[in-house]
């Protein structure tokens, strides 16, 4: 099979065309992949943000196959079942979080892509308990950003709340989808693109936002609520600043640049400010159901997967409207 290995951070992937398939373990499918997204999560492993990674590591964690083989004890799935593998590969499923409802916040969790090889590859290993399947409308490389940017951003929304004045920071994979169910759930979208960037405003406002501006302009409404997924921590303060009172910003990625300094007015009134961190399988079953009755349209940017490094570079430039897969 051909794969895209990280050997150290802060260097590109290096292609090998011909490694062998990985053998599934007890309780883990061999997948033969058909798409893998690239998320954002990709390149702050890349650019060595988040320090944890395996070594060598292939990444990817949206990844879209079908089941070729099965290790000893799985039944769940059978060889020719379509399945989505997420970020989220393993709990201890013992863990006061994992006991409580809270698996995605378990205390010896490992990912998809980064302790667990993920889905640069033609085929790759995952724990059957954690492969999703998915539903029969969405193409393989349609399907491959609901695995995280619409897990995430599902999640997200969840814990943004249900006010009716909604803004999303940074206008990516992850905010293309929540737009969408936003709206769906009755909710009116403020997009906050980089300033200048007048093609994201575009896009944004094609996908049904209310309002679409640069960061740094204040929207006609505050805001119930606000999700930010741009990496990028001055936008706390931007956020809260444009909240109404009671309003809460969730900041929906893994890593964001410090947040600056802010005078404590802008959180009075009980705004808040919180995170979210990966997902729940109920998470992914709940958001996958409903997937296709908003309708969700992904828009997608397929790469051959030999161009996983380029797929990245356009990322980091924000040059990708939507979200980048790669194809095998
Ligand atoms: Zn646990
Ligand atoms: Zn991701």
């Amino acid at each position: 099979m051909q794969a895209m290995i990280l050997d150290r951070a802060r260097q590109p992937l290096r292609f090998l065309a011909d490694a062998p398939d990985p053998v599934p373990g007890p309780g883990q499918v061999l997948i033969r992949v058909a798409a893998c997204g690239v998320c954002r999560t990709d390149l702050h492993i890349v650019d060595g943000e988040l320090t944890q990674p395996k070594l060598p590591l292939v990444p990817g964690h949206e990844i879209v196959g079908t089941v070729a083989a099965r290790g000893a004890g799985v039944t769940s799935l059978a060889p020719g079942d379509r399945v989505g593998v997420p970020w989220l590969g393993w709990v201890c499923g013992t863990c006061a979080y994992c006991r409580s409802g809270r698996e995605n916040l378990c205390d010896a969790a490992r990912f998809t892509g980064y302790q667990i090889d993920g889905g640069y590859a033609g085929a790759t290993v995952a724990d059957a308990r954690f492969c999703f399947a998915l539903p029969a409308a969405y193409g393989d490389v349609e399907a491959a950003p609901l695995l995280c940017a619409g897990l995430i951003g599902y999640r997200a929304l969840r814990l943004a709340g249900e006010g009716e004045r909604l803004g999303l920071y940074g206008f990516g994979a992850a905010a293309h989808i929540a737009a969408q169910v936003a709206r769906w759930r009755g909710q009116r979208v403020y997009a906050f693109t980089k300033p200048g960037d007048r093609e994201g405003q575009e896009f944004a406002r094609s996908l049904g936002a209310h309002w679409a501006g640069g960061s740094d302009e204040t929207p006609p409404e505050r805001l119930d609520a606000a999700i930010i997924f741009a990496p990028v921590g001055a936008l706390v303060p931007a956020a809260l600043e444009a909240t109404a009172k009671g309003g809460i910003v969730v900041c929906a990625g893994i890593h964001m640049s410090d947040i600056p300094r802010f005078p404590y007015r802008i959180l009075w009134e009980e705004r808040q400010v919180r995170s979210v961190a990966n997902l729940t399988r109920a998470d992914g079953e709940e958001f996958l159901a409903i997937a296709p009755k908003v309708p969700v349209h992904t828009a997608t940017e397929a790469f051959p997967l030999a161009a996983a490094n380029e797929a990245l570079t356009r990322l980091r430039e924000g040059r990708i409207t939507g979200a980048a897969v790669l194809v095998p």
